[in-house]
């Protein structure tokens, strides 16, 4: 058998996390592996991210266009998806070729390979009939496949999962969704304005369950007004398929579409990983790591695989962390010297997720890098109107043992909300600790319900002070004024 090849770095996974991490340690100057059986860039640019939220500007736009008759004299909308099709697979997915993110990565000094890469005892890595020894780590960006649950008949259908639904060319006439979480509403909506005939169907006795609850019934409010058939409580019991039509049987209930979309979850693999060779566990749901991402020595994680948050913006949070902890471990294996020769990776790469992403971590010298801390993660599904959310919901909160107090007011109810008038459905929710007079969790749901978020988020990031929260000037008449009349009903 032949020598295991030297080198600095393998990185086992290019999605949106290993990608980050395999080009930002190549341009610090470490020879890094990079090991990819798909695209590299992973689910975000090709089948997650950045093709539905195109899907939901376009679907946005019909939308805002039937507003008209409220607002401004009458318009007529005729829904084409031919531009949305043809706008994934030119601007967004090179029609699902990733050639020019391999040299991306080649380009900042990256070697590429493709096929799959297991762990192959201490330090090494294996990819096919080849063997990496890692000199100064080995990180997994393996990320998560579609969780299919074991319902009865299902697997032998040809259902859709993300994949299928991003690439659709022609839409179905009727489509029903397995899964009411936010890729679920988010995919609903967009079909159902253009037309699609659309039914969502979740277990669980609310949609968007891991949210508010008020935010749950606005989004489903939102949708039933976009014509989408919402069924909570619904456990598909078997699935069946006869060639033209999917039936979902529930109890003496039966659901049927031309389409069926599961969007239930998503699951790590790490039974392929060859975490055995290491000694860690491989029958868990996902790589538990600590806060500088470690799996175990030698050994870090990045990105869904770690089961911290599925958000492109936790993938490269954790990056910046990885890749300034191995420049620190190198650092001190070469006695010191600066991997890069240049002492800096400030910069990172600059790939289609990285604009979006754009996270930045300096290596300082030993013990400062940088420690993840997720009290203030934020998420958005972007349905309209938008569910922006961070830290703890009030359920949450209150099982800590936290002293809660609540904040709520109706958008509608703020003078922005009601200029806005059609579209102006939304709330925003504060969550705070009495005892600590701070923000520990908030609710943004509107218009631009994400981006009003970004404040929330810093309040809770920075434990700002409520009194400061209650005495700053917040600009009128803006969506995020409504947090200023949030605080005032804290009680
Ligand atoms: C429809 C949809 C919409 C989304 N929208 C958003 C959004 O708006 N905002 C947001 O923040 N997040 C969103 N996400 C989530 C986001 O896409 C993920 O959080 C992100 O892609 C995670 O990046 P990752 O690097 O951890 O994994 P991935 O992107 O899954 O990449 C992992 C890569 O590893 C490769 N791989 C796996 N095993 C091996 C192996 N053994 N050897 C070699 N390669 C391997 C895979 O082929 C894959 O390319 C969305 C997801 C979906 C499905």
């Amino acid at each position: 058998m032949a020598e295991p090849e030297l080198v600095d770095v393998v990185v086992v996974g290019l999605g949106v996390g290993g990608e980050e991490v395999a080009g930002r340690l190549a341009e610090a100057g470490l020879t890094v592996v990079g090991v990819e059986r798909d695209l590299v860039g992973g689910e975000c640019p090709y089948w997650g991210c950045i093709p539905s939220k195109m899907m939901i500007r376009a679907a946005n736009a019909l939308a805002e266009a039937r507003r008209v008759n409220e607002l401004a004299g009458s318009a007529q909308v005729l829904p084409d998806w031919a531009p949305v099709a043809k706008r994934i697979r030119e601007e967004a997915t090179d029609t699902w070729n990733d050639q020019a993110a391999v040299d991306r990565f080649t380009g900042k000094g990256g070697r590429f390979l493709r096929g799959s890469g297991r762990l192959d005892g201490p330090g090494q890595v294996r990819v096919g009939e080849q063997v990496f020894r890692a000199r100064h780590g080995i990180v997994l960006g393996t990320g998560t496949r579609p969780s299919v649950p074991p319902i009865d008949g299902l697997a032998d259908t040809p259902y859709w999962t993300n994949h299928e639904a991003i690439e659709v060319e022609e839409l179905p006439e009727t489509l029903l969704i397995l899964g009411g979480g936010a890729i679920g509403l988010e995919l609903a909506q967009v079909f159902a304005r253009f037309g699609v005939r659309v039914t969502v169907v979740e277990a669980l006795d609310r949609v968007l369950a891991v949210e508010e609850p008020e935010a749950s019934a606005v989004a489903a409010a939102a949708l039933r007004a976009d014509g989408v058939e919402i069924r909570t409580g619904v456990k598909a019991e078997r699935v069946s398929h006869d060639g033209s039509t999917f039936t979902v049987h529930s109890g003496d209930q039966e659901y049927r579409a031309e389409r069926l979309l599961v969007v239930t979850g998503r699951r790590a693999h790490l039974d392929e990983l060859g975490l055995e060779t290491v000694g860690v566990d491989a029958v868990q749901r996902y790589l538990p790591v600590d806060d500088r991402m470690h799996v175990a020595d030698g050994i870090w994680a990045v990105g869904d695989v770690t089961g911290e948050g599925a958000f492109t913006h936790i993938a490269m949070y954790q990056a910046s962390i990885v890749v300034a902890d191995i420049l620190d471990h190198a650092r001190h294996a070469d006695g010191g010297a600066d991997p890069s020769g240049t002492a800096s990776v400030v910069g990172g790469a600059m790939g289609a997720v990285s604009a979006v992403g754009g996270a930045t971590a300096t290596p300082g010298p030993a013990g400062t890098v940088p420690r993840a801390d997720y009290r203030a993660l934020p998420r958005v599904t972007f349905t309209d109107p938008e569910v922006g959310a961070v830290g703890l919901t009030e359920e949450q909160a209150r099982g800590r043992g936290i002293n809660v107090q609540v904040g709520f007011t109706q958008l509608s109810s703020s003078a922005r909300g009601w200029i806005h008038k059609a579209g102006n459905e939304g709330f925003i929710k504060l969550v705070a600790d009495a005892d600590q007079g701070v923000l520990i969790g908030a609710t943004s749901v509107g218009p631009a319900g994400g981006e009003v978020l970004s404040a929330l988020v810093v309040a809770v990031h920075a434990a700002v002070p409520l009194s400061q929260l209650r005495h700053m000037i917040y600009a009128y008449p803006t969506f995020h004024r409504a947090i200023e009349d949030a605080l005032r009903e804290l009680s």
